[in-house]
């Protein structure tokens, strides 16, 4: 990909976002946009990062590893965010490498990310991940199991911002973002990770304050 077709697929992507912001009313800004890099090369991604995108995201520690380190050293001010299936023996690694994780969903997980903040001193920010339609195949932790899996991250003193959702495949999302929202609302959180390339407009209109743009920005993954 060349700056230039960067340059206007952040532009699209950007200008959607702010449509998306001034329908519902809210304000211009007020929506995170994340570039997720996943399975794209360094060479890919430079564009990206010329054009002026700064929030990235990767799904898998050990390829963000490989990547990021360098990519950041090019250009300082990069905030790189989790947003796959985090093991908990990776804990520290992710804890080392990334500003947030949108992936905490279990107990265990809670406990290895606690301690790997309190051995490092860093404090990624953190997001829930919640099943949003039930899915038995699907990570994140279940509606119903919500309340004790927030009242275990507060407790432990993860820096908790919001919750974060991938709704079923194929199906109309907003009933699955307004569900989410309506979760993050009664358990007093502001953060709304939600909304990828197909429905990211939707979610901006139901107050996603991260969306999660991948394909539409990097063109389809191999
Ligand atoms: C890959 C991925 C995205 C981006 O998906 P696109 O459809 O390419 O925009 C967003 N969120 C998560 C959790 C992902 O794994």
């Amino acid at each position: 990909m060349q700056t230039d077709d960067a340059s206007v697929r952040l532009a699209a992507v950007q200008q959607r976002i702010a449509r998306a912001e001034s329908l519902a009313g809210r304000r211009a800004g007020a929506t995170a946009l994340i570039a997720i890099s996943k399975t794209h090369d360094s060479d890919s991604i430079r564009p990206l990062i010329s054009a002026g995108q700064r929030i990235f995201g990767e799904n898998r520690v050990q390829e963000a590893a490989e990547k990021w380190p360098r990519l950041r050293e090019e250009t300082p001010g990069i905030a790189l965010h989790l947003v796959g299936q985090l093991q908990s023996n990776k804990a520290d690694d992710a804890v080392a490498l990334f500003d947030a994780i949108h992936s905490v969903d279990r107990a265990s997980l809670v406990t290895a990310l606690a301690r790997a903040m309190n051995k490092s001193g860093k404090q990624p920010a953190c997001f829930v991940q919640v099943n949003i339609g039930d899915e038995p195949q699907k990570g994140g932790c279940d509606v119903a199991a919500l309340p004790e899996l927030l009242a275990q991250a507060r407790t432990a003193e993860l820096p908790l911002v919001g919750l974060m959702c991938v709704p079923p495949l194929g199906v109309e999302a907003a009933p699955y973002f307004a569900l989410l929202a309506k979760l993050a609302r009664d358990n007093g959180l502001d953060g709304l990770s939600m909304g990828m390339s197909d429905d990211f407009e939707t979610a901006v209109t139901l107050g996603a304050s991260h969306v999660r743009v991948g394909s539409a920005l990097f063109g389809a993954r191999a």
